[in-house]
């Protein structure tokens, strides 16, 4: 068994070289099954009893993103949001948390309302300023700080490293949504971080056809227990196809990772300039705030996920939506087929996001091709 001297992308390709004990299948099937047969001395040696608290396909998938995180040990749930709950529900009644102002809508909305019926308190702070998570902390209170990077849609960069120390400072654990950076480009728990949340909705999956979460832990102390818990109480685990086609579409994690880097760069040096972009945001550009922090955290790429701001305000930006042909007008993010999304009409009051903001997430297809439609939609916008 080399297999540990073996690179994260070689890993992943192979799905970590499970083949099928029975058949000598390159693919592992599916395991549906729901029960288990005990032992005639009344055991379950197999370590299976059930399907809501376990499932041989879901620890496949488990193993990869243990693999890609470097992780002790990792969970897949039923979808991003409810693997950020099971964290934020794992906690006791009067925690507080600390958590970037500029994140994933959804989840800030949860956490605005319904978290707070289960006693949880939140600070929302701008988590690139460290000065703000340090006043934010309250030592002995703070259990959990929470960050996105790079966040939702403005792509801010948080140091995780500096955060991390932040956080352990006042006994406090680190949970990073690690949504947009993915494992081929950032292992938050190698820089401190204590916990990582995935949507592998998104780029894990990668195909726009599965809905699923996924956590990382550094360490399977108690809180993961809890979390482990949570899950098998409540029944948020991933059904096994879904565990299945995750698994399918991380085999080309690596591949499609690094080719969304490249053309939304690309597409990022193309746009800025242009006559009818105001700003771009994009890690990945030098005159990003956030670029030194990427470029220590990120390795080979800045992500596939980039906004434009359109001249001409909100109805510019979202005429120029309605114009493209070859970007799929749809939320989401991290699929082959490249989005773009009016995000302020999602994310509504409160959000930091600018009304004339476009989120766009790369696919696989061709820059040149992406850039000539967008181009052609931003002029038209501008045009009438
Ligand atoms: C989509 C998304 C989520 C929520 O995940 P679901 O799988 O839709 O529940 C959380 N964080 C980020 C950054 C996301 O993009």
């Amino acid at each position: 068994m080399q297999k540990q001297s073996w690179s994260q992308r070689t890993n992943v390709a192979q799905a970590l070289g499970k083949i099928d004990g029975e058949t000598r299948a390159v693919v592992p099937p599916i395991h549906l099954a729901t029960t288990f047969i005990r032992d005639d001395d009344n055991q379950y040696r197999s370590g299976f009893v059930y399907g809501r608290p376990d499932n041989q396909t879901v620890r496949e998938a488990e193993a990869v993103i243990a693999m890609l995180e470097g992780a002790a040990a990792s969970m897949v749930l039923s979808s991003g949001m409810s693997a950020a709950a099971a964290v934020f529900m794992s906690l006791a009644p009067g925690d507080h948390v600390v958590v970037s102002k500029v994140m994933y809508w959804a989840q800030r909305n949860w956490l605005l309302t319904d978290a707070k019926s289960w006693g949880i308190e939140a600070t929302f702070v701008d988590s690139d300023n460290l000065d703000a998570v340090r006043a934010a902390l309250i030592p002995g209170r703070t259990k959990l700080v929470w960050i996105e990077t790079p966040a939702n849609p403005l792509w801010t960069v948080t140091d995780i490293a500096a955060v991390a120390a932040l956080a352990h400072g006042v006994g406090a654990r680190l949970a990073v949504d690690s949504t947009a950076a993915t494992p081929v480009l950032t292992r938050p728990l190698e820089l401190g971080a204590d916990i990582v949340m995935h949507s592998a909705t998104k780029y894990l999956n990668g195909h726009s056809d599965v809905v699923a979460g996924a956590l990382a832990t550094n360490k399977q102390d108690e809180f993961w227990e809890r979390i482990a818990r949570f899950r098998r109480s409540v029944g948020t685990i991933l059904g096994p196809f879904e565990a299945f086609l995750l698994i399918r579409g991380m085999r080309t994690l690596d591949l499609r990772v690094r080719a969304a880097c490249a053309s939304a760069l690309d597409l990022a040096a193309r746009f800025d300039g242009h006559g009818c972009v105001s700003t771009v945001l994009y890690p990945g550009l030098s005159t990003h705030p956030g670029h030194a922090i990427a470029a220590k955290q990120m390795s080979g790429g800045f992500g596939g996920m980039l906004s434009i701001r359109v001249k001409g305000g909100e109805a510019a930006a979202i005429k120029t939506a309605a114009r493209v042909a070859l970007w799929k007008r749809a939320t989401s993010l991290g699929g082959v087929e490249s989005l773009i999304e009016h995000r302020a009409s999602v994310e509504g009051a409160g959000s930091p996001c600018p009304t004339d903001l476009l989120r766009l997430s790369v696919g696989a297809e061709d820059p040149a091709d992406l850039f000539a439609d967008l181009d052609s939609a931003l002029r038209d916008a501008h045009r009438n």
